[in-house]
Protein backbone atom coordinates (compact mmCIF):
# COMPACT_ATOMS: atom_id res chain seq x y z
CA UNK A 1 0.00 0.00 0.00
CA UNK A 2 1.34 3.13 -1.31
CA UNK A 3 -0.82 5.36 1.22
CA UNK A 4 1.19 3.69 3.99
CA UNK A 5 4.62 5.45 2.91
CA UNK A 6 5.77 7.59 5.84
CA UNK A 7 5.28 11.15 4.56
CA UNK A 8 3.79 10.42 1.47
CA UNK A 9 1.53 13.66 0.24
CA UNK A 10 -1.93 13.85 -1.10
CA UNK A 11 -1.91 13.55 -4.74
CA UNK A 12 -5.07 15.78 -4.87
CA UNK A 13 -4.22 18.44 -2.70
CA UNK A 14 -0.93 18.17 -2.37
CA UNK A 15 -1.07 19.27 1.37
CA UNK A 16 -2.01 16.54 3.89
CA UNK A 17 -0.43 13.27 4.17
CA UNK A 18 -2.07 10.46 2.23
CA UNK A 19 -3.66 8.32 4.31
CA UNK A 20 -5.92 6.45 1.45
CA UNK A 21 -4.90 4.24 -1.52
CA UNK A 22 -7.25 4.45 -4.41
CA UNK A 23 -6.17 1.16 -6.71
CA UNK A 24 -8.89 2.19 -9.05
CA UNK A 25 -8.25 5.53 -9.80
CA UNK A 26 -4.27 4.88 -8.65
CA UNK A 27 -4.07 7.92 -6.48
CA UNK A 28 -2.83 8.93 -2.92
CA UNK A 29 -5.42 10.65 -1.19
CA UNK A 30 -5.72 12.50 2.16
CA UNK A 31 -8.36 12.13 4.29
CA UNK A 32 -10.73 15.40 3.24
CA UNK A 33 -10.04 14.90 -0.09
CA UNK A 34 -10.96 11.07 -0.21
CA UNK A 35 -14.42 12.40 2.11
CA UNK A 36 -14.87 14.89 -0.62
CA UNK A 37 -14.26 12.37 -3.40
CA UNK A 38 -17.16 9.94 -1.63
CA UNK A 39 -19.42 12.72 -1.68
CA UNK A 40 -18.99 14.09 -4.95
CA UNK A 41 -19.44 10.50 -6.43
CA UNK A 42 -22.84 10.08 -3.95
CA UNK A 43 -24.11 13.25 -5.46
CA UNK A 44 -23.84 12.21 -9.10
CA UNK A 45 -25.68 9.12 -8.42
CA UNK A 46 -28.32 10.86 -5.94
CA UNK A 47 -28.92 13.42 -8.90
CA UNK A 48 -29.65 10.44 -11.31
CA UNK A 49 -31.72 8.65 -9.04
CA UNK A 50 -33.86 11.90 -8.19
CA UNK A 51 -32.55 12.36 -4.79
CA UNK A 52 -32.14 15.74 -5.04
CA UNK A 53 -35.50 16.74 -6.72
CA UNK A 54 -37.55 14.60 -3.82
CA UNK A 55 -39.97 16.06 -1.28
CA UNK A 56 -39.43 13.29 1.40
CA UNK A 57 -37.04 10.44 1.08
CA UNK A 58 -36.92 7.43 3.58
CA UNK A 59 -33.42 6.08 3.87
CA UNK A 60 -33.01 2.20 5.60
CA UNK A 61 -30.21 2.25 8.13
CA UNK A 62 -29.07 -0.85 9.89
CA UNK A 63 -26.37 0.80 11.67
CA UNK A 64 -23.95 -1.24 9.64
CA UNK A 65 -20.82 1.37 8.04
CA UNK A 66 -23.07 1.44 4.92
CA UNK A 67 -25.98 2.89 6.32
CA UNK A 68 -24.13 5.74 8.25
CA UNK A 69 -22.19 6.91 4.85
CA UNK A 70 -25.45 7.28 3.74
CA UNK A 71 -27.06 9.53 6.26
CA UNK A 72 -23.62 11.16 6.69
CA UNK A 73 -22.87 11.94 2.73
CA UNK A 74 -27.00 12.61 1.61
CA UNK A 75 -27.54 15.23 5.13
CA UNK A 76 -24.88 17.09 3.41
CA UNK A 77 -26.24 16.91 0.20
CA UNK A 78 -29.79 17.70 0.83
CA UNK A 79 -31.74 19.26 3.89
CA UNK A 80 -31.75 16.60 6.78
CA UNK A 81 -35.72 17.68 7.44
CA UNK A 82 -36.36 15.98 4.28
CA UNK A 83 -35.01 12.46 5.35
CA UNK A 84 -36.62 9.75 7.85
CA UNK A 85 -34.04 7.53 8.47
CA UNK A 86 -36.06 4.14 9.12
CA UNK A 87 -34.43 1.24 11.28
CA UNK A 88 -35.82 -2.51 11.69
CA UNK A 89 -34.94 -4.74 14.47
CA UNK A 90 -35.06 -8.12 12.66
CA UNK A 91 -34.96 -10.41 16.30
CA UNK A 92 -31.77 -12.04 15.39
CA UNK A 93 -30.53 -13.39 19.30
CA UNK A 94 -27.26 -11.83 20.03
CA UNK A 95 -27.39 -9.34 16.64
CA UNK A 96 -29.74 -6.75 17.89
CA UNK A 97 -28.44 -4.53 20.45
CA UNK A 98 -29.50 -2.25 22.70
CA UNK A 99 -26.08 -0.50 22.54
CA UNK A 100 -26.07 -0.16 18.80
CA UNK A 101 -29.57 1.15 18.72
CA UNK A 102 -28.53 4.24 21.24
CA UNK A 103 -25.56 4.43 19.34
CA UNK A 104 -27.32 5.18 15.80
CA UNK A 105 -30.67 7.24 17.61
CA UNK A 106 -27.44 9.22 18.78
CA UNK A 107 -26.15 9.80 15.55
CA UNK A 108 -29.39 10.64 13.89
CA UNK A 109 -29.86 13.25 16.32
CA UNK A 110 -26.26 14.88 15.93
CA UNK A 111 -27.15 14.95 11.89
CA UNK A 112 -30.69 16.81 12.54
CA UNK A 113 -32.15 13.44 11.03
CA UNK A 114 -35.45 11.84 12.38
CA UNK A 115 -35.07 8.60 12.86
CA UNK A 116 -37.94 5.81 13.08
CA UNK A 117 -38.04 2.34 13.87
CA UNK A 118 -39.68 -0.80 13.87
CA UNK A 119 -39.42 -4.43 14.37
CA UNK A 120 -39.99 -8.03 12.55
CA UNK A 121 -42.27 -9.32 15.37
CA UNK A 122 -44.47 -6.01 15.37
CA UNK A 123 -44.71 -5.70 11.52
CA UNK A 124 -44.76 -9.16 10.82
CA UNK A 125 -46.12 -10.99 13.71
CA UNK A 126 -42.91 -12.99 13.94
CA UNK A 127 -38.71 -12.20 14.91
CA UNK A 128 -36.05 -13.67 12.20
CA UNK A 129 -34.75 -16.40 14.55
CA UNK A 130 -38.78 -17.75 14.61
CA UNK A 131 -39.17 -17.48 11.10
CA UNK A 132 -35.74 -19.34 10.30
CA UNK A 133 -36.61 -22.09 13.64
CA UNK A 134 -40.13 -23.34 12.24
CA UNK A 135 -38.57 -23.16 8.42
CA UNK A 136 -35.69 -25.28 9.67
CA UNK A 137 -38.25 -27.72 11.80
CA UNK A 138 -40.43 -28.04 8.78
CA UNK A 139 -36.91 -29.54 6.26
CA UNK A 140 -37.18 -26.37 4.14
CA UNK A 141 -33.53 -25.32 2.85
CA UNK A 142 -34.15 -21.70 2.96
CA UNK A 143 -31.65 -19.44 3.56
CA UNK A 144 -32.63 -16.95 6.64
CA UNK A 145 -31.32 -14.51 4.40
CA UNK A 146 -34.20 -15.10 1.93
CA UNK A 147 -36.84 -14.51 4.76
CA UNK A 148 -34.21 -11.42 5.99
CA UNK A 149 -34.10 -9.74 2.82
CA UNK A 150 -37.57 -10.23 1.66
CA UNK A 151 -39.28 -9.03 4.97
CA UNK A 152 -36.79 -6.15 4.68
CA UNK A 153 -37.98 -4.77 1.43
CA UNK A 154 -41.65 -5.56 2.41
CA UNK A 155 -41.12 -2.90 5.61
CA UNK A 156 -38.99 -0.55 3.73
CA UNK A 157 -41.53 -0.07 0.98
CA UNK A 158 -44.24 0.16 3.73
CA UNK A 159 -42.52 2.80 6.04
CA UNK A 160 -41.48 4.72 3.14
CA UNK A 161 -45.55 4.95 2.07
CA UNK A 162 -46.46 5.78 5.84
CA UNK A 163 -43.83 8.17 5.91
CA UNK A 164 -45.31 9.93 2.22
CA UNK A 165 -41.40 9.45 0.80
CA UNK A 166 -40.95 9.78 -2.96
CA UNK A 167 -37.98 7.95 -2.67
CA UNK A 168 -36.58 5.05 -0.48
CA UNK A 169 -32.89 4.38 -0.77
CA UNK A 170 -30.89 1.65 0.95
CA UNK A 171 -26.91 1.42 1.60
CA UNK A 172 -26.51 -1.20 -1.38
CA UNK A 173 -22.92 -0.52 -2.33
CA UNK A 174 -20.69 -1.42 -5.61
CA UNK A 175 -20.11 -4.53 -4.58
CA UNK A 176 -23.56 -5.57 -3.49
CA UNK A 177 -24.88 -3.97 -6.65
CA UNK A 178 -22.36 -5.97 -9.09
CA UNK A 179 -23.07 -9.53 -7.18
CA UNK A 180 -26.56 -8.92 -7.78
CA UNK A 181 -25.96 -8.37 -11.07
CA UNK A 182 -23.80 -11.44 -11.69
CA UNK A 183 -26.63 -13.58 -10.06
CA UNK A 184 -29.03 -12.21 -11.82
CA UNK A 185 -27.32 -12.93 -15.02
CA UNK A 186 -26.24 -16.95 -13.76
CA UNK A 187 -29.55 -17.28 -12.63
CA UNK A 188 -31.19 -15.77 -16.15
CA UNK A 189 -33.93 -13.95 -14.31
CA UNK A 190 -34.06 -10.77 -17.09
CA UNK A 191 -37.29 -8.96 -15.02
CA UNK A 192 -35.11 -8.73 -11.95
CA UNK A 193 -31.69 -7.86 -13.60
CA UNK A 194 -33.59 -4.84 -15.67
CA UNK A 195 -34.79 -3.22 -12.48
CA UNK A 196 -31.10 -3.02 -11.78
CA UNK A 197 -30.03 1.19 -13.63
CA UNK A 198 -28.46 3.83 -13.67
CA UNK A 199 -32.27 6.00 -12.93
CA UNK A 200 -34.75 4.78 -10.16
CA UNK A 201 -37.51 2.39 -11.81
CA UNK A 202 -40.81 2.28 -10.76
CA UNK A 203 -42.38 -1.30 -10.82
CA UNK A 204 -45.57 -1.07 -9.08
CA UNK A 205 -47.85 1.67 -7.98
CA UNK A 206 -47.84 -0.24 -4.54
CA UNK A 207 -44.04 0.07 -4.60
CA UNK A 208 -42.76 3.01 -3.66
CA UNK A 209 -39.65 3.46 -6.00
CA UNK A 210 -35.87 2.55 -5.06
CA UNK A 211 -32.86 4.03 -5.04
CA UNK A 212 -29.40 2.97 -4.01
CA UNK A 213 -27.02 6.34 -3.59
CA UNK A 214 -23.86 4.09 -2.66
CA UNK A 215 -23.64 1.77 -5.60
CA UNK A 216 -20.93 3.04 -7.17
CA UNK A 217 -18.65 3.26 -4.04
CA UNK A 218 -16.68 0.04 -3.24
CA UNK A 219 -17.20 -1.68 0.19
CA UNK A 220 -13.82 -0.84 1.08
CA UNK A 221 -13.94 2.55 0.50
CA UNK A 222 -17.58 2.68 2.58
CA UNK A 223 -15.77 1.53 5.46
CA UNK A 224 -12.75 3.63 5.09
CA UNK A 225 -15.33 6.36 5.35
CA UNK A 226 -17.18 5.13 8.58
CA UNK A 227 -13.80 4.48 10.20
CA UNK A 228 -12.07 8.13 9.16
CA UNK A 229 -15.29 9.42 10.19
CA UNK A 230 -14.67 8.09 14.04
CA UNK A 231 -18.17 5.92 13.65
CA UNK A 232 -18.37 3.00 15.71
CA UNK A 233 -20.95 0.67 13.49
CA UNK A 234 -21.87 -2.38 13.78
CA UNK A 235 -19.42 -4.36 13.51
CA UNK A 236 -21.00 -7.93 15.27
CA UNK A 237 -21.61 -10.23 12.09
CA UNK A 238 -24.68 -11.52 11.46
CA UNK A 239 -24.74 -15.04 13.02
CA UNK A 240 -26.13 -16.09 9.85
CA UNK A 241 -23.83 -15.26 8.07
CA UNK A 242 -22.51 -18.72 7.82
CA UNK A 243 -25.72 -20.06 6.14
CA UNK A 244 -24.99 -17.15 3.62
CA UNK A 245 -26.95 -18.39 -0.15
CA UNK A 246 -23.67 -19.92 -1.72
CA UNK A 247 -24.12 -18.22 -4.97
CA UNK A 248 -23.72 -14.86 -3.77
CA UNK A 249 -20.17 -15.72 -2.01
CA UNK A 250 -18.97 -17.50 -4.97
CA UNK A 251 -19.98 -14.64 -7.12
CA UNK A 252 -18.37 -12.37 -4.50
CA UNK A 253 -15.05 -14.07 -4.42
CA UNK A 254 -14.37 -14.29 -8.23
CA UNK A 255 -15.55 -10.44 -7.73
CA UNK A 256 -12.69 -9.78 -5.59
CA UNK A 257 -10.30 -11.64 -7.36
CA UNK A 258 -11.02 -9.77 -10.80
CA UNK A 259 -10.62 -6.66 -9.02
CA UNK A 260 -7.36 -7.49 -7.57
CA UNK A 261 -6.05 -8.46 -10.87
CA UNK A 262 -7.61 -5.44 -12.40
CA UNK A 263 -8.44 -2.30 -9.70
CA UNK A 264 -11.87 -0.42 -11.57
CA UNK A 265 -13.15 -4.00 -13.01
CA UNK A 266 -16.15 -3.53 -10.76
CA UNK A 267 -16.85 0.27 -11.75
CA UNK A 268 -16.67 -0.63 -15.04
CA UNK A 269 -19.14 -3.65 -15.03
CA UNK A 270 -21.39 -1.36 -13.71
CA UNK A 271 -21.09 1.03 -16.29
CA UNK A 272 -21.42 -1.45 -19.04
CA UNK A 273 -24.35 -2.88 -17.28
CA UNK A 274 -26.35 0.30 -16.80
CA UNK A 275 -26.32 0.97 -20.44
CA UNK A 276 -27.46 -2.61 -21.60
CA UNK A 277 -30.41 -2.28 -18.91
CA UNK A 278 -31.40 1.58 -19.84
CA UNK A 279 -31.54 0.32 -23.57
CA UNK A 280 -33.53 -3.14 -22.54
CA UNK A 281 -36.04 -0.87 -20.46
CA UNK A 282 -36.48 1.92 -23.36
CA UNK A 283 -37.76 -0.40 -25.59
CA UNK A 284 -39.49 -2.67 -22.95
CA UNK A 285 -43.11 -2.29 -21.46
CA UNK A 286 -44.04 -3.40 -17.96
CA UNK A 287 -47.07 -4.16 -17.17
CA UNK A 288 -48.57 -3.36 -13.13
CA UNK A 289 -47.65 -6.00 -10.95
CA UNK A 290 -50.56 -8.51 -9.66
CA UNK A 291 -50.92 -8.41 -6.08
CA UNK A 292 -50.58 -11.06 -2.86
CA UNK A 293 -53.69 -12.10 -2.03
CA UNK A 294 -53.09 -12.54 1.33
CA UNK A 295 -51.10 -9.37 2.19
CA UNK A 296 -51.61 -7.15 -1.22
CA UNK A 297 -48.11 -6.80 -1.75
CA UNK A 298 -46.93 -6.71 -5.21
CA UNK A 299 -45.69 -9.81 -6.53
CA UNK A 300 -44.31 -11.46 -9.75
CA UNK A 301 -45.65 -12.08 -13.17
CA UNK A 302 -48.30 -15.36 -12.50
CA UNK A 303 -48.44 -15.45 -9.57
CA UNK A 304 -51.46 -15.17 -6.76
CA UNK A 305 -49.30 -14.70 -3.36
CA UNK A 306 -46.32 -12.82 -2.76
CA UNK A 307 -42.84 -14.88 -1.84
CA UNK A 308 -42.79 -13.84 1.24
CA UNK A 309 -46.02 -14.80 2.27
CA UNK A 310 -45.35 -18.07 0.66
CA UNK A 311 -42.29 -18.13 2.96
CA UNK A 312 -44.54 -17.91 6.10
CA UNK A 313 -47.05 -20.57 5.18
CA UNK A 314 -44.41 -22.71 3.88
CA UNK A 315 -42.70 -22.39 7.47
CA UNK A 316 -46.06 -23.32 9.06
CA UNK A 317 -46.37 -19.55 10.47
CA UNK A 318 -50.02 -19.17 9.00
CA UNK A 319 -52.09 -22.29 8.94
CA UNK A 320 -55.11 -20.53 7.43
CA UNK A 321 -53.56 -20.03 4.51
CA UNK A 322 -52.54 -23.45 3.76
CA UNK A 323 -55.16 -23.88 0.71
CA UNK A 324 -52.50 -21.24 -1.61
CA UNK A 325 -50.22 -24.58 -1.19
CA UNK A 326 -48.77 -26.31 -3.29
CA UNK A 327 -48.03 -23.59 -5.86
CA UNK A 328 -48.07 -24.40 -9.41
ZN1 LIG B 1 -5.80 16.11 -0.04
ZN1 LIG C 1 -47.98 -11.45 0.54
Amino acid sequence: MRAGEEGMKCEVCGKEEAVIFQAHTGRSLCKECFFNDIKKRVAEEAKKQGITEARKVLLAVSGGKDSLVLVDTLSSLISPSKIVAFNIVEGISGYNRKEQADKLASYMKGLGVELISTSFKKDVGFTLDEMVNSSNAKGLNVSPCTFCGGFRRKLINNAGKLAGADLVATGHNLDDEVQTIMINLIRGDLTRLVRIGDSPMKVSENFVTRVKPLRKIYEWETTMYAYLKGYSFQEVECPHIITRPTLRAKVRELMYSLEEQRPGTLLNIIDEFDKVSESIRSSSKFEELPRCEICGDPTSYGRKICKNCELLIRSGLLPQYQKYLPMS
